[in-house]
C-alpha cells in the first residue's frame, strides 16, 4: 500500500516556504540569546521551543512510538483545522464523517469553505460500509473523520470497519481517539506504520484532566508531519502549556489513580441511572460519560438548569436523549437526587 501523500498536498502549501524562527535556527539551550528581539528580563520572556521537544519526547516513551511522528497542537482544534489547510482545496474539496459524531469537524470544514459530507451511522451507531464505498472513488474526497470511542454516542467504532476505510481510501483518516484511554481498546497508533494516510488525534483535554491547556496531539508518519509543521504557527503552544503537559505526564501514578475513579464512578452511575425513572435506555459507554435515553430530554434538560446541574441535551442529533458526563461522586449524587426528585414533583 504505497500511496504518495505529496499528491494529496494543496499545491500552495507543497510549495510553501515556512516561517524559520530564531529558535529553530539556533536549537542550543546555553548562550546569550540576542536574537529574537525579546525582552532580557523576566520569567516567561523567551519563546517557547517551536517544536515541544522535551514533551515529544516524554509523549513517545508513554505511547511507544518515535518522536518524530508527533504532532502537539493548541488542542485538538488546531490538528483538525490544520488537516483540511495541508489538504483541501477550499470551494472544490470534500470531506466526510460518520454522524451522529463530534461537531468540529463540521464547523471547521465551513470555516475552511469544504463541502462537507454526513453519513449516518447504523442502529448500533457503527459504520454502514455500503454507505461509504461510492465515495472512495471520489477524486474530490480528501479527509474521513471517524470518531472512536465516539462522541456523543460513547462507544468503540468496529476495528474492522476503520480499516477497510484506511485500505480503500486514498485520501487522509483522522481517528479522534479523545477518549482512548478510558477504554481497553488498543489505539489506533499501531497502525501508523502499516498505513500511510493514517492519522492519530489524541489529547490531554479528557483522561489527562488538562482542558484548559489546550493541547492536542495527533499522531502521524514523518511525511505528512513535515507539512504539519510547515503549516502550524511557529510557536503555537506556549511554555507554560509544555511545562504543565510534562509536569501532568511525568505523574503516570496520580493519572491512573483519577482515571480509575472516574471508571468506578461511571460504573456506579450507570447502576443508579437504570433504576432511575426518566431514564429509558443507557447506550454502551467506552468513554467517560453516557449517551441517555429519556422521557423528554428538553424538559429533563431545562429542569436540571434551574438546579444548576448540566447537562448535554442531544435531543436535535439523537432524539430524547442527553449525554452527561461522569463526576465526582458528590456531584453525581446531586445528579441521582435531583432525577428522583423531578420524577415525584
Ligand atoms: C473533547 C473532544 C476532543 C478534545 O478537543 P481538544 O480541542 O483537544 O480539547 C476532541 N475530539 C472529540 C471527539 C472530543 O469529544
Amino acid at each position: 500500500m504505497d500511496k504518495d501523500i505529496a499528491q494529496l498536498i494543496r499545491k500552495n502549501i507543497l510549495n510553501l516556504s515556512p516561517y524559520s524562527s530564531a529558535r529553530e535556527e539556533y536549537t542550543g539551550k546555553e548562550g546569550i540569546f540576542l536574537d529574537a528581539n525579546e525582552n532580557p528580563f523576566g520569567r516567561y520572556n523567551r519563546y517557547p521551543d517551536p517544536y515541544q521537544s522535551a514533551l515529544k519526547q516524554r509523549l513517545s516513551i508513554i505511547k511507544n512510538i518515535s518522536s518524530s511522528q508527533i504532532f502537539i497542537g493548541n488542542g485538538s482544534d488546531e490538528v483538525i483545522d490544520i488537516a483540511f489547510r495541508i489538504f483541501c482545496e477550499p470551494n472544490q474539496d470534500k470531506a466526510l464523517t460518520f454522524t451522529p459524531t463530534y461537531g468540529m469537524y463540521e464547523v471547521s470544514a465551513n470555516i475552511n469553505a469544504i463541502e462537507f459530507i454526513k453519513l449516518s451511522l447504523n442502529q448500533d451507531f457503527q459504520i454502514e460500509r455500503k454507505t461509504v464505498t461510492p465515495y472512495f472513488s471520489d477524486p474530490s474526497l480528501k479527509l474521513i473523520f471517524i470518531c472512536s470511542p465516539n462522541n456523543p454516542t460513547g462507544n468503540l467504532l468496529n476495528r474492522e470497519d476503520i480499516e477497510f476505510v484506511l485500505q480503500h481510501f486514498k485520501g487522509v483518516v483522522i481517528v479522534d481517539e479523545a477518549y482512548i484511554d478510558f477504554c481497553d481498546e488498543p489505539s489506533f497508533l499501531e497502525k501508523i506504520e502499516k498505513y500511510p494516510n493514517l492519522i492519530v488525534s489524541q489529547t490531554l483535554s479528557k483522561a489527562w484532566g488538562l482542558a484548559g491547556i489546550r493541547l492536542g496531539i495527533a499522531y502521524m508518519n514523518e511525511k505528512i508531519l513535515s507539512y504539519y509543521n510547515k503549516v502550524k504557527a511557529p510557536y503555537n503552544v506556549s511554555s507554560i502549556n509544555q511545562e504543565t503537559a510534562l509536569e501532568t505526564l511525568r505523574n503516570i501514578d496520580a493519572y491512573e489513580e483519577k482515571r480509575n475513579e472516574i471508571l468506578s464512578e461511571k460504573n456506579k452511575l450507570i447502576n443508579e441511572l437504570q433504576i432511575s425513572k426518566p431514564v429509558h435506555k443507557i447506550y454502551p459507554s467506552d468513554a467517560n460519560f453516557l449517551l441517555i435515553e429519556v422521557d423528554n430530554a428538553n424538559q429533563l434538560y431545562n429542569r436540571l438548569i434551574e438546579k444548576q446541574i448540566i447537562i448535554r441535551n442531544r435531543n436535535s442529533v439523537v432524539p430524547n436523549c442527553v449525554r452527561i458526563t461522569v463526576g465526582t461522586r458528590e456531584e453525581n449524587l446531586r445528579l441521582l437526587n435531583e432525577l428522583k426528585l423531578i420524577n415525584n414533583g
